[in-house]
């Protein structure tokens, strides 16, 4: 609900930044808020004895004209002066109420309320300004709780109704804080949900590749860093698959540079569809080239892998007018590793990839559209 009403009485300030739009939120609340508390005051003169209290009903109007323009103000941009002119307006309110019922009312304690939001409402004040305002917030309370007593009000309220009154102006108070303390909350609680989404966003973006959606270069160092730590504390054997588009060179200067995005992009998806674990990370290398990551693998598996991707590409029967095949196939190169203990996992994880390139290599070599093994074993690794 409070939120609703907050989105209803905002301004428009998104363009603005978040300290003005703060003090733009908090001067227009405060300004509702003022508007509306006389209003419980109006009535009781009215059903009381209008006559007697006719001044003060009269000057609560005034202030509560001035509180709808600072509204007003706000609504058309002139920020600053509306902030300064409801802080004058409820301070001199404050005042005068106390004048004319006397500081047993309790309008004055609204100057803690006022003292409470002033680091809002003057964002770009320092400490020193700060600490003088609220010392004068304070002045301003004693003086009129000391000063304008019951004796030299010029209509003081009556016995029992000035405690009841005093009992509705702290309460107000009191409300009017919990509002605002509130609202500040749940701003908070907003900034923090969207920071927590940006950055994973952001952490998302910063590990994919944007062409095919695959992982990128960075997150497959990533994953063999981690898999390599892992293998460290629990042994087992780790694979990896390089892939290579044949005659891609051909096919890009055939059905030109977009075409060979799209090309990439189907290539893509049928190496994620390929892969069958969870924990198996398709990777774009670079430009025409792929990598896969399949943990606790071993070299029939990888093999089986390495194979499965070849049809897969095959299968998606993308022409290649150049290619001796006549559709567009990919090279395999893979490599796997066991490994028992490793202190070299960086080196090792590349290690690794350069077994499955030289694999790669070869499947080349051998006249493409195959999958070719060559083991690996890092200086780091004891083999079994
Ligand atoms: P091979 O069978 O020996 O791999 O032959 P190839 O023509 O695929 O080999 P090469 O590595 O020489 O060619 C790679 C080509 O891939 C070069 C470039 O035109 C194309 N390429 C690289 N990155 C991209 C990319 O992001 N998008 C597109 N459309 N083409 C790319
Ligand atoms: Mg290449
Ligand atoms: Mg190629």
């Amino acid at each position: 609900m409070l939120d609703k009403w907050i989105k209803l009485s905002a301004v428009n300030t998104k363009h603005l930044s978040a300290k003005r739009q703060r003090q733009i939120l908090v001067c227009d609340q405060l300004g509702i808020f003022a508007f509306f508390t006389p209003f419980p005051y109006q009535f009781f003169f009215i059903f009381y004895d209008l006559a007697y209290f006719s001044e003060m009903f009269v000057i609560n109007w005034m202030f509560m004209a001035t509180y709808a323009a600072v509204l007003l103000l706000n609504r058309r941009g002139e920020y600053g002066a509306a902030r300064n002119l409801l802080m004058l307006c409820v301070s001199t309110h404050m005042l005068v109420s106390s004048l004319m019922s006397g500081a047993g009312v309790g309008v004055n304690l609204f100057f803690f309320t006022q003292a409470s939001v002033l680091v809002f409402l003057f964002p770009t004040l320092r400490w020193i300004g700060l600490i003088a305002c609220q010392l004068a917030c304070g002045a301003l309370y004693l003086g009129t709780q000391l000063l304008l007593t019951a004796e030299v009000a010029i209509a003081p309220v009556p016995y029992p109704w000035v405690d009841a009154m005093y009992v509705c102006s702290a309460s107000g108070a009191l409300l009017l804080m919990v509002v605002l303390l509130n609202m500040f909350r749940r701003q908070i609680e907003n900034t923090e949900k969207e920071l927590l989404k940006t950055s994973q966003l952001l952490q998302v973006r910063s590990s994919t590749d944007p062409l095919t959606g695959l992982a990128n270069r960075r997150a497959l160092d990533e994953a063999l860093r981690a898999e390599w730590l892992r293998l460290a504390r629990h042994p087992g054997t780790l694979s990896v698959i390089m892939c290579d588009v044949d005659h891609f060179k051909v096919y890009n200067d055939y059905f030109g540079h977009d075409g060979g995005d799209e090309c990439l992009r189907q290539i893509a998806g049928a190496i994620k569809e390929a892969l069958e674990r969870p924990s198996d990370l398709a990777v774009r290398y670079g430009g025409e080239e792929f990598a896969v990551v399949l943990p606790a693998t071993d070299e029939q598996g990888a093999r089986y892998v390495g194979e499965k991707i070849n049809e897969a590409v095959r299968r998606l029967t993308i022409p290649n007018p150049r290619a001796k095949e006549g559709i567009v196939t990919v090279s395999i190169g893979v490599s796997s590793s066991t490994c028992f203990s490793s202190t070299h996992f960086d080196q090792s994880g590349e290690r690794l990839l350069r077994c499955a390139d030289q694999a790669l290599y070869l499947a080349k070599k051998n006249g493409r559209d195959q999958t070719v093994y060559m083991g690996c074993h890092s200086l780091a690794c004891r083999v079994p």
